[in-house]
């Protein structure tokens, strides 16, 4: 049975203050033409793992970064706000 939401509704919303990237994907982007940005440019996959949640990029087949929760079950919110 999901846990009850712990986060508010807005938390739901685009509240990304600092995004994850590959620094070769970042290197890479910076001289392609025409210009085109970054996230249209990465290949992530997000998933959890063993330890935590990996974020792993495609293109280079490196790891980003590997959370790792330490044995800890973290609320987390899976609800979906549809736009209309
Ligand atoms: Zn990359």
């Amino acid at each position: 049975m999901p846990a009850k939401p712990t986060l508010p509704v807005e938390a739901l919303s685009l509240n990304i203050d600092s995004y994850v990237a590959c620094t070769k994907c970042a290197r890479e982007v910076s001289d392609i033409e025409p210009k085109i940005s970054l996230q249209d440019y990465a290949a992530i996959d997000v998933g959890f793992t063993n330890w935590g949640l990996q974020v792993w990029c495609r293109r280079h087949q490196v790891n980003i970064v590997h959370l790792d929760f330490g044995g800890q079950q973290l609320p987390a919110d899976f609800r979906r706000l549809e736009k209309t």
